[in-house]
């Protein structure tokens, strides 16, 4: 506890702090120190998007293509700090900035132009009120930005109703505790999707967020998360 407030304490006198480490940053340092920037624990999957264990996680829940995480996720490690501070700590840039970096890490490794749309899987609204902004978004617009692709926020969320259940299957996907909405659905027609969160465990969000999309015929729905892992 004593350390969380000198860590506040610091956060106030140098508001350009680490958002892994908290050591205060140089001009050029971009909201993470040099040195956790190179200790970040980037995975492979861009190397074997097809086969991969994210992609068998997601087989058999939804039909997709490649699989991608920008991070291995680990507990208490440096990118569960990372997650922690874009979803809790008011830092809407940084998921932009980690988009802006697995963006370039992509256009690297042949990923140009084989996107049509990216896609943030949305907030619940009750969420998105409470947090002021969609971390997802901000990572897709920092990949989009890189990619050159444009962002769609064509998937709205919004809790299961009553009335909602007069509605078309097009129209809905029934989740346990929410529902998803397409709100253009020619938009999507034979085109090729990237679909963003922000973590992948067990799949169960994107897969239903996929299986929505699946229903307007796109060409291709890939999925990509900033972190993944156990
Ligand atoms: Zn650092």
């Amino acid at each position: 506890m004593r350390f969380k407030i000198w860590e506040d304490f610091l956060a106030l006198v140098f508001p350009n702090t680490c958002s892994i480490c908290k050591r205060s940053l140089y001009r050029f340092e971009d909201q993470i120190c040099r040195f956790c920037e190179i200790q970040l624990p980037v995975a492979d999957y861009h190397l074997m998007p097809y086969e991969n264990d994210l992609k068998q996680k997601i087989t058999g829940l939804a039909e997709v293509g490649r699989v991608l995480a920008f991070l291995r996720y680990a507990k208490r490690g440096r990118s569960q700090k990372l997650l922690h501070q874009l979803k809790y700590k008011n830092k809407p840039n940084l998921g932009v900035m980690l988009g802006n970096r697995y963006g370039r890490l992509l256009l690297e490794n042949g990923f140009a132009g084989t996107w049509d749309y990216i896609i943030p899987v949305p907030l619940h609204p009750q969420k998105l009120r409470r947090r002021g902004y969609n971390q997802s978004q901000c990572f897709a617009q920092g990949l989009g930005e890189v990619l050159e692709v444009e962002i769609s926020l064509g998937i709205s969320r919004s809790k299961y109703t009553a009335t909602q259940t007069k509605k078309t299957r097009l129209e809905r996907w029934e989740n346990v505790e929410s529902v998803f909405e397409i709100s253009n659905e020619e938009l999507f027609i034979g085109k090729r999707i990237l679909l963003v969160d922000d973590v992948l465990t067990t799949g169960a969000t994107l897969a239903s967020c996929a299986n929505c999309l699946q229903m307007v015929s796109p060409q291709s729905i890939d999925l990509a998360v900033i972190a993944a892992g156990n």
